[in-house]
């Protein structure tokens, strides 16, 4: 294909030929028999993706902003206290629309860009805090940081505090056990590694979060987030029965039950075992090229993403030539280190050989950036780290 490019950004990305497909299928009634039918399914195996049996799905038209702010928008009430913990830009906007719902909001901070909160630190401040919620981003797409999710859970658990995930990079893509980990919301949204166009946002309310949601006093302060409403439609259309709120996005709908589908046939634990090897090789490439990344260990870095430094003497001007070499990936976004460094992601469809010619265009990019290094120690190192496993 002419100009051909391969678009390896934190999402949107890759979609596959089936779900494009879809997206071009013609545009049917919200109500008619096949719509009800793709809609009710792709709930019950979006319960599947999260890992969450017990789960209620939500699926509206909107972005994965949208998703936190129907989570909010529910789950918050006037005066309400709530935790975030805070890895990054995405922490700062949870806290912003928690605050914008009537919460009082703490952040629980790490203690250094491309740090996470310590658990003990967490526990501290749920221990004397009396927290309705708290929020955890699971990888800040700003830095490429990966949250303990299931250790924060389990204290949310502990302390009585209804556990809420922006899954937005990480669902599908990273392991996320929402159920047996004790999530009661998580939330993402399609363009990620659920690997639909934007424009859905998608949440799955666990039994916890819906009571919380039944025993509120006060109205939801959002029209168009409220549950009241869009709990009858998705019951409605996972019985297969017409309903109506706000008008579905009928084709989003239809690529989404396909991708759904594409998931559950690869399996979950496939899923996160082939984004683990994939982002095990990227992030060898990234270190024999000889640069660092945003994440300050191993062990608190995302698999969906990585976040480079660029080396001394290059800056975002390399991201040009990267282009050139027919690979789109993304700026910084952590307003602290912004221009220091960059972001390629690598979830959803995302394949080995989708890894390799990513560093190969940035090695290219490096060189015509002036950078000295070894042409190819980068590809070397991500196909040793690929032919290991
Ligand atoms: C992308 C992203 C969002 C925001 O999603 P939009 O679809 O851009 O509104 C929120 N949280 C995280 C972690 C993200 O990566």
């Amino acid at each position: 294909m002419k100009d051909r490019k391969l678009l390896m950004i934190p999402g949107p990305i890759e979609f596959t030929p089936e779900v494009l497909r879809a997206m071009g299928m013609p545009t049917t009634s919200h109500v008619a028999p096949n719509f009800i039918e793709a809609f009710g399914q792709a709930l019950e195996r979006l319960r599947q993706v999260f890992l969450c049996p017990s789960g209620q799905p939500f699926v509206v038209a909107g972005s994965g902003s949208l998703a936190m702010d129907m989570a909010a928008a529910n789950l918050v009430e006037p005066g309400d206290k709530a935790l975030v913990v805070n890895t990054g830009y995405f922490g700062d906007r949870f806290g912003d629309i928690l605050e914008r719902y009537g919460a009082t909001v703490t952040y629980a901070r790490a203690p250094a860009v491309g740090d996470a909160p310590a658990l003990e630190d967490v526990e501290a401040a749920l221990k004397g805090g009396a927290y309705k919620l708290m929020t955890i981003t699971h990888v800040d797409t700003s830095t490429a940081v990966c949250a303990d999710v299931k250790g924060l859970a389990a204290l949310g658990r502990q302390y009585d505090t209804l556990v809420v995930v922006d899954g937005v990079c990480s669902v599908a893509g990273e392991e996320m056990r929402q159920e047996k980990w004790g999530i009661d919301l998580a939330l993402t949204a399609s363009q990620k590694a659920i690997g639909v166009p934007p424009g859905l946002a998608l949440v799955v309310a666990g039994p916890r979060a819906l009571d919380a949601f039944h025993e509120r006093k006060a109205p939801v302060g959002s029209y168009y987030a409220d549950w009241t409403q869009w709990l009858p439609v998705m019951e409605a259309y996972e019985a297969r029965k017409p309903s109506y709120y706000g008008t579905p996005a009928v084709n989003l709908l239809w690529a989404l039950n396909v991708s759904l589908g594409q998931i559950l046939d690869e399996g979950m634990e496939a899923r996160f075992a082939r984004h683990r090897r994939l982002s095990d090789a990227f992030k060898a490439a990234v270190a024999a090229l000889g640069m660092g990344q945003v994440p300050v260990s191993a062990d608190k870095t995302a698999t969906t993403l990585t976040a480079p430094y660029f080396p001394a003497g290059v800056d975002r001007s390399m991201l040009a030539h990267v282009k050139e070499a027919g690979v789109i990936v993304a700026g910084g976004l952590h307003p602290a280190i912004k221009a220091k460094y960059f972001r390629v992601g690598h979830m959803g469809v995302v394949s080995a050989s989708d890894i390799l010619a990513t560093v190969g265009a940035i090695e290219y990019g490096l060189a015509q950036a002036g950078y000295e290094f070894e042409p190819g120690a980068g590809l070397s190192a991500a196909q040793a780290a690929l032919l290991r496993r």
